[in-house]
């Protein structure tokens, strides 16, 4: 599932592509991705609209509109953006003033599409919790101090912090050295430390290299983004840690497939 990095990517290629240009036509090739208004009201309140701007809150892209309106875009498990598109096998395709097509893709069905008169009513944002760019050393210490529960579900915890999905947690937590399964409110300051200065310096070299291709995420282009080369222990089962040799572990936890270091992380 795309995270933070890629979500951010695919923001600022959207930035680059779309601000300024005007959607003169959507097709929508498959409904259900549509979650909040009927087809109908979609090509209405979108056609003939110019995008403004392009925002992104944790995992969510937000494509505010002339008309006040925006469009959020959830990307969930297999959603893709991809300029310039075919408008052929893409669940929705926006027709824009440039003569070019925005493709939205969604093999699985599970991403969501809602047009919003204000996205700072939407449910599902107001109930994010922040993103570690927006605190500071000691309010994570303090929100991890009063946390009894697992810390790597805990980071993947959208409601508590927001951005990190499975991916990012198993590569943060190795390089702070941390068990997955250590209770959150068990770590020494020096440990809570670590894993805040290596959450944002994951997150900002993925963001750097434009995101993870492991699944089906892309960039807005269409090619793959070039952080998987750097991870140390995601998808490295049996394989040996970068550090010190030891296979590298994966067992399940909160039900996602994560892998460690029984080494490296104490
Ligand atoms: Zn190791």
């Amino acid at each position: 599932m795309p995270e933070l990095p890629e979500v951010e990517t695919i923001k600022r290629d959207l930035e680059k592509i779309i601000i300024g240009k005007k959607i003169t036509e959507v097709c929508v090739h498959n409904p259900k991705v549509i979650r909040n208004v009927s087809v109908d009201a979609l090509k209405k309140g979108l056609t003939g609209v110019t995008f403004k701007n392009v925002l992104r809150r944790a995992k969510v892209l937000i494509l505010e509109l002339s008309n006040g309106k925006s469009l959020v875009i959830h990307l969930k498990m297999t959603g893709q953006l991809v300029y310039p598109g075919e408008g052929k096998i893409c669940r929705v395709s926006f027709h824009l003033s440039d003569g070019k097509i925005l493709d939205f893709n969604d093999q699985r069905l599970f991403a969501e599409l809602h047009l919003l008169d204000d996205w700072r009513d939407f449910k599902f944002i107001q109930s994010l919790g922040p993103e570690p760019f927006e605190l500071s050393v000691d309010e994570f210490k303090e929100m991890l101090s009063r946390k009894k529960a697992k810390i790597k579900p805990l980071l993947m915890d959208q409601a508590f912090i927001s951005g990190i999905g499975n991916l990012y947690a198993a590569e943060i937590l190795f390089r702070a050295k941390i068990d997955p399964e250590r209770p959150a409110q068990s770590l020494s300051d020096k440990e809570k430390e670590a894993l805040f200065k290596e959450a944002k310096d994951v997150l900002n070299g993925a963001i750097h290299y434009g995101g993870s291709s492991v699944d089906d995420y892309v960039r807005l282009s269409g090619k793959p983004g070039g952080y998987a080369v750097y991870h140390k222990v995601y998808g490295r089962e049996g394989k040996p840690c970068l550090v010190c040799k030891t296979p590298i572990k994966r067992i399940a936890l909160g039900g996602r497939g994560t892998y460690f270091c029984p080494k490296c992380q104490k």
